[in-house]
């Protein structure tokens, strides 16, 4: 979804071309109609086709400077200029302003539009081409593709289409930022829907039904309808123009400037930091706590503004700047505005805000200000934090903290930057962050790692937890944390010693298991004399072996003996309940106990010596004193 919004000098033809493109008369006031100026934002669409059959939205802003302040309200929001300049008229006033603006809000894509180009030879549009070719250097829109067009005879409109088709399709798309935000230029009631309002929406989307809050006047309402150029949505995208029709609020209480939000995604604020451009072309020197007009979204606020690194500013140049309002405003960071001197009206400059909810009034001249302020306005607070994050791996936020550089104050910024964004993984309660991008890159390397060993050792249950550990090249805290993390994702299990994929299961061959049906068999036949480890391991290889006592399919009690787990149960239950009776007993006495050799009663003792539930005392056992049994 784009939108496309015109600019240039009154009277040089911006409607009469919107009209041409897109069949639609925008200026939408009768007033406007009687005067055929266009005094406030007028609206159309178009449909071109190499954008996925989206519509385009169009936004015609008034070129004469008395409404230059209507044309900030509806340029705010647009992905490219539609920059109008009139063949017989060439570069006007406001033809520079509205540049000037283009350029502050740093609108880098755009077409020209050397209108009328009926009235004009060939020779002339090649100069006045020229003429815009040195105005537009070092702009935001150097290099922006010219293209003589007249309404009036068609020539150059299908030009004109094919050049806003290649720019906006060079763009990306709206970021979807999941906390939608409509700054509304235009309320209106309509007969049967009460109040509608419409804007530019921008980094989330709106659905039909959600509860929206009204900032700042803090009213709430429901998008009972919803409208993308006169057609019925569900959803609106970032970047689409849309009407919402609300219910629960009242066009009088509603104005241009305000924004609908969703509840508790926004906060107003009077304080702004912000990175400022003096115009080049601005008449004085702009003073310590000058009052200013501020322009950003569709909102148009009166306030002062703090140099906080300079006693004044001179055109052309840039500062460090804090913008006190006098009414809040709902903006966030990374906005764009526009500064005007209120009386008499001039553009003298605009900017970036690297801060919408400054904790203080800030010091002027203060070193540490200024620095963090650079570093907001640089990466971006979060963009280093998860820079630190992705260098450390799984970390504690504080060192993280620590290795981005950020103080208190930025780095709770960054935080909630990152966190709105899902770009933070907690592991290990919140001990322990990593990046969402450093978790995915572990989650896949464990994998990998797991899948390799299960492909090569697929009799065993698992790999090793150290030899994963090192794999991972981690530390045991880190370790710990994302098998814990990826044993609740559900992506690997773990027993104490070993760790495998979740999808993992031992699986004998058909020959392998026959042999091993053979081997247990006469497990079962002959259960106190089995067979010995050697013979086991001879009969359906170590492999299997070992997988069979990995599962618990076999108990080994000692280098030589072997039993199935049922009978070692038993044997063990009857050693002990013989210790609770005659409270000793001895190797032969086992042996005795069982029918079977010295060498299989030798091996059960010294394991249950080994288990803790006997303790040898001479040539007898007794039971070990912390048996729970002794106690009862
Ligand atoms: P805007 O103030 O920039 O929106 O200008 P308008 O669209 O209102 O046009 C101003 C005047 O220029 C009107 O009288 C139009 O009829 C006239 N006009 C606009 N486009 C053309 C064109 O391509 N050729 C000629 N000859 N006149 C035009």
């Amino acid at each position: 979804m784009y939108v496309i919004g015109t600019a240039g000098h009154v009277d040089h033809g911006k409607s009469t071309l919107v009209e041409a493109l897109t069949g639609i008369n925008p200026d939408r006031l009768k007033e406007e109609r009687e005067r055929a100026m266009t005094i406030d934002l007028g609206f159309a669409w178009l449909t071109l086709p190499a954008l996925r059959g989206e519509t385009t939205g169009v936004i015609d802003v008034p070129g004469h400077r008395d409404f230059i302040e209507n044309m900030l309200a509806g340029v705010g929001g647009i992905d490219a200029a539609l920059f109008v300049v009139a063949a017989d008229e060439g570069v006007m006033p406001q033809t520079r302003e509205h540049l000037a603006i283009l350029d502050l809000l740093q609108i880098h894509s755009g077409v020209i539009a050397l209108t009328k180009s009926d009235l004009v030879e060939a020779d002339w549009l090649t100069l006045i081409a020229a003429d815009l070719a040195a105005i537009l250097r070092g702009t935001a829109l150097e290099g922006a593709t010219v293209v003589p067009v007249s309404a009036r005879t068609g020539d150059g409109l299908p030009e004109l289409k094919a050049a806003l088709q290649q720019t906006l399709a060079q763009r990306p798309p709206r970021p979807d930022r999941g906390r939608p935000r409509l700054p509304i230029d235009r309320v209106f009631s309509l007969p049967g829907f009460g109040t509608v309002v419409t804007g530019t929406l921008s980094d989330g989307e709106l659905v039909l039904g959600a509860e929206v809050e009204i900032l700042p006047a803090g009213l709430t309402a429901l998008v009972r309808g919803l409208q993308m150029h006169k057609a019925k949505i569900e959803r609106a995208k970032p970047g689409s123009r849309v009407a919402a029709n609300l219910v629960g609020v009242e066009v009088s209480q509603l104005r241009r400037g305000m924004v609908v939000a969703l509840p508790g995604q926004f906060s107003p604020t009077t304080f702004l930091d912000a990175r400022f451009r003096h115009l080049a072309e601005a008449e004085l020197p702009l003073k310590h706590n000058a009052e200013v007009k501020l322009f950003v979204g569709a909102a148009e606020v009166l306030g002062t503004v703090r140099l906080l690194n300079h006693d004044s500013l001179p055109p052309g140049e840039s500062a460090w700047v804090q913008i006190a309002l006098a009414e809040p405003v709902v903006v966030a960071n990374r906005d764009r505005f526009i500064l005007r001197r209120p009386s008499p009206g001039a553009t003298i400059g605009g900017g970036v805000i690297v801060d919408p909810h400054p904790k203080r009034r800030h010091k002027r001249f203060d070193a540490a200000v200024i620095a963090r302020l650079e570093t907001l306005a640089e990466g971006a607070p979060g963009e280093m934090l998860l820079q630190a994050l992705e260098a450390l791996g799984p970390a504690p936020l504080k060192q993280a903290i620590e290795k981005a550089g950020l103080d208190g104050e930025t780095a709770g910024l960054a935080l909630a930057e990152i966190q709105e964004a899902s770009e933070l993984v907690y592991l290990d309660g919140e001990a322990l962050v990593v990046s969402r991008a450093g978790w995915t890159k572990l989650a896949n390397d464990l994998r990998a790692t797991l899948s390799a060993y299960h492909a090569a050792h697929p009799l065993r249950a698992g790999m090793p937890r150290e030899e994963v550990k090192s794999r991972l090249r981690l530390e045991t805290k880190a370790f710990q944390a994302i098998i814990a993390q990826a044993v609740e994702i559900g992506i690997v299990a773990a027993s104490g010693a070993t760790v495998c994929l979740a999808s993992h299961q031992v699986k004998f061959s058909v020959a392998q298991q026959s042999t091993v049906d053979v081997l247990l068999a006469e497990f079962r036949r002959n259960p106190h004399n089995s067979p010995s480890v050697k013979e086991c391991a001879a009969r359906v290889g170590e492999a299997v072996l070992n997988a069979l006592i990995e599962q618990g399919a076999l108990v080994q009690v000692s280098s030589e003996v072997l039993f199935l787990p049922e009978t070692y149960q038993t044997m063990v239950e009857r050693v002990q309940s013989h210790l609770r009776a005659q409270h000793k007993i001895t190797v032969a006495e086992t042996r005795d106990l069982f029918s079977t050799s010295r060498k299989y009663a030798l091996a059960l003792l010294e394991h249950l010596d080994t288990q803790g539930i006997t303790q040898r005392v001479g040539d007898e056992r007794l039971l070990k004193a912390h048996d729970n049994f002794y106690h009862e």
